[in-house]
């Protein structure tokens, strides 16, 4: 902690803004519970003032590959969970999957590995998509946030608004042919409503100009059984339009 808050201290007095640092400092030993992020005096992005971060900045949105996105954001501290994170947790899948899986954000298991849901939900979402016929490297799954928010709490607007873009990028790059949303936080961040889960479902929404289909967060399931079987009702409904889809060609 001591390196860190001298980095610091060294990289204000550079900018001879001692105040900020002052605040800053207060901030990391959780004695100022008003820090504001969006105030670019107080951003955390000084962490990341490496030339390989400040081209980060200007070329993530150039990324011609799914793999040259993630080389290029992974060191992203845009938003202040990157400054708590283990692992960034970008993705995993088929890059040219035809069904793009968008889960909330990376959970304990998720971010000590690196990979999107690895722990009980994520066991969880491979049975259910094995019960409509598909294994997991034949679609992509990734979520909205790619920073685990501490202790499992609910994702916060400027965290969503930081990340979605790379989302964004990231299925304009796989170019998908249906999108899965899991749980209110996928749903309401792609379709851009606050609409509640329950009035999403059983329909057939576009994200970007690709169908979108929005379901229980696998989650959610372990805490409420009982939601399984629309579960089911929701994967069938995804597996029908994707029948479709092979048929057409
Ligand atoms: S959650 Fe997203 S925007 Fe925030 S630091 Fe992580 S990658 Fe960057």
């Amino acid at each position: 902690m001591e390196e860190i808050l001298k980095a610091i201290s060294g990289y204000l007095s550079f900018r001879n803004d001692y105040d900020s640092f002052l605040l800053y400092a207060n901030e990391i030993r959780g004695e100022n519970s008003g820090y504001n992020f969006n105030d670019n005096r107080l951003n955390p992005d000084i962490f990341m003032e490496t030339s390989e971060s400040r081209n980060m900045q200007y070329n993530w949105t150039t990324s011609k590959s799914i793999d040259e996105l993630e080389s290029n954001i992974r060191n992203c501290m845009k938003c202040k969970l990157g400054a708590t994170r283990k692992k960034f947790v970008f993705g995993s899948g088929n890059p040219n999957a035809d069904i793009v899986v968008v889960g909330e954000a990376p959970g304990a298991d998720e971010d000590e590995q690196g990979l999107p849901f690895v722990g009980r939900a994520g066991q969880l979402l491979t049975k259910i998509l094995a019960s409509i016929e598909l294994e997991r490297d034949q679609v992509y799954i990734c979520n909205i946030l790619k920073c685990r928010p501490p202790g499992n709490r609910n994702p916060e607007i400027d965290e969503i608004e930081s990340c979605e873009p790379y989302l964004k990028k990231q299925i304009e790059l796989i170019n998908p042919k249906l999108i899965l949303a899991l749980g209110k936080f996928a749903a309401q961040t792609l379709l851009q409503t606050k609409q509640p889960l329950g009035k999403l479902r059983e329909t057939l929404h576009d994200y970007q100009g690709v169908k979108t289909i929005v379901t229980f967060h696998p989650a959610a399931l372990l805490r409420n059984p009982n939601w399984k079987i629309l579960t089911w009702a929701d994967v069938k409904f995804l597996r029908k339009e994707y029948d479709k889809i092979l048929q057409n060609g």
